[in-house]
């Protein structure tokens, strides 16, 4: 792999190496903008010539002699993150800093990953979860990634129920917060995004949710708010000045949770926000709890089938990157088909 460029190959099959690995057959993966990241060499730890996608469901194909909780034929959705679940951060729930050698998000960044025929999980136990026999692939491919990030923004954010929440950016991640933070039933949730297709996606699927362009979000959201400003704030679009956006929307002493991975590094401007007494929380998923997250799915309270507008098979997937990359034709979510 060249920095900037991505080719589809032919590789040996994954096998066993530790009595705790799983291998899966995968039938379903999907494109996400981390691996967009890989591609443009903004994720440091990246391995070179590694197969990408951390973002998919499969059928457990052969188990190690130390897997307890899957079994050879579970279907069965992939966490983006590796953990062992016993040092001091997994203790805490602090997944995403597991400090095993392949703990936090290796699968498709350091450990080949899943947009390929098999896959070759670690500590299966941990980063697989069962599907329920009533959600579909479709329903469960985004449980072990975004939706684990949202739900996490969602939990790490102390949203209570008379908060006005903004969420800045309507990309994948974003809406995925966007339907966890709506399983918190904050008083008022407002979701900022630049692209008129995508403000208009939301307004379509959630009419409860009040959407805004950023040029227009900081007058509106200190205007309507009673608190001169969002009560927590979780910036999930990465751009150019959505973190300035982020914490001048929020009020004094609420809570920022920085989502979006940036390409560039962001200015903190201490002095301005002096005073203001907020609260940052920032960094990488801490993905615990697919388990529950599929259990909301099962139970219809969590629905991302509206994300997938594009379906490949794999042997098309550099299609279907340069069609996510573009943004073009109402893109949101690619689904390919690994053939599993
Ligand atoms: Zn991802
Ligand atoms: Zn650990």
């Amino acid at each position: 792999m060249e920095r900037g460029r991505f080719e589809l190959l032919d590789k040996p099959k994954p096998t066993l190496q530790d009595s705790r690995d799983a291998i899966v057959r995968v039938t379903l993966a999907s494109i996400c903008t981390s691996d967009l990241h890989i591609k443009h060499g903004s994720v440091p730890r990246a391995v070179g010539g590694i197969t990408v996608g951390h973002e998919m469901v499969g059928i457990v194909e052969q188990v190690g002699s130390d897997v307890a909780t899957v079994s050879v034929g579970d279907r069965v959705a992939v966490n983006v993150e590796t953990f062992c679940g016993e040092c001091f951060f997994c203790r805490r729930g602090y997944v995403n800093n597991c400090t095993d050698p392949d703990g936090g998000w290796a699968l498709g960044c350091r450990i080949d990953g899943g947009q390929a025929e098999y896959v070759r999980v670690p500590y299966a136990d941990r980063g697989l979860n069962r599907i329920p026999d009533t959600v579909s692939d479709e329903q469960a491919l985004f449980a072990g990634d975004i939706l684990a990030t949202g739900y996490w923004a969602a939990r790490i954010s102390e949203i209570a129920p008379d908060d006005t929440v903004l969420i800045i950016g309507a990309g994948p991640t974003g809406i995925c917060t966007l339907l966890c933070v709506m399983l918190k039933r904050p008083e008022r949730i407002i979701v900022c995004e630049r692209s008129p297709e995508r403000r208009r996606f939301v307004r379509e699927h959630y009419p409860e949710v009040e959407v805004v362009g950023p040029e227009k979000c900081l007058a509106f959201v200190r205007e309507t708010s009673p608190r001169t400003g969002a009560d927590v704030v979780v910036e999930a679009a990465g751009g150019d000045d959505t973190f300035r956006l982020a914490w001048e929307c929020a009020r004094p002493n609420a809570v920022v949770t920085v989502v979006a991975l940036y390409d560039k590094p962001q200015l903190l401007p201490l002095p301005d926000m002096y005073g203001k007494n907020l609260t940052f929380k920032t960094g990488g998923v801490d993905g615990c709890d697919g388990a529950e997250i599929l259990r909301l799915i099962g139970r219809g309270e969590i629905d991302t089938t509206s994300l997938i507008t594009h379906r490949y098979p794999l042997s098309r997937i550099a299609e279907a990157y340069d069609l996510f990359e573009s943004r073009c034709d109402g893109v949101i979510k690619v689904a390919v088909n690994c053939g599993g």
